[in-house]
């Protein structure tokens, strides 16, 4: 994923709307990248942060970020694990039919 392809996903980003695949790679685009992250930054400020003066909160937007970086990481390498149960899952099931069959 490069420059341009992250900052069109970062709208779709803050709004969860990028599938996990994609949003990994945009999360390690911008950990990477300070300019893409930079930018994110200042996306994440506008839409959070005035939701958050309206309710008069402490705001600390960056350690807000990456902890929003980190659970991303986290769900997909749980999605991962979960998919590589489910292989595993189905072939023992397969094994056990093949098997019974017998
Ligand atoms: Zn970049």
């Amino acid at each position: 994923m490069d420059c341009k392809e992250v900052q069109r996903c970062i709208h779709l980003f803050l709004k969860d709307e990028l599938d996990g695949a994609t949003a990994q790679k945009f999360v390690e685009h911008v950990r990477s990248c300070s300019e893409c992250m930079e930018e994110l930054t200042i996306e994440y400020l506008l839409l959070e942060g005035i939701n958050r003066l309206e309710n008069a909160d402490d705001i600390d937007v960056q350690s807000e970020l990456e902890e929003k970086l980190d659970r991303i990481l986290k769900r997909r390498k749980i999605q991962m694990q979960f998919k590589a149960g489910l292989f595993l899952a189905a072939y023992l099931l397969l094994c056990i039919f093949l098997l019974g069959g017998v």
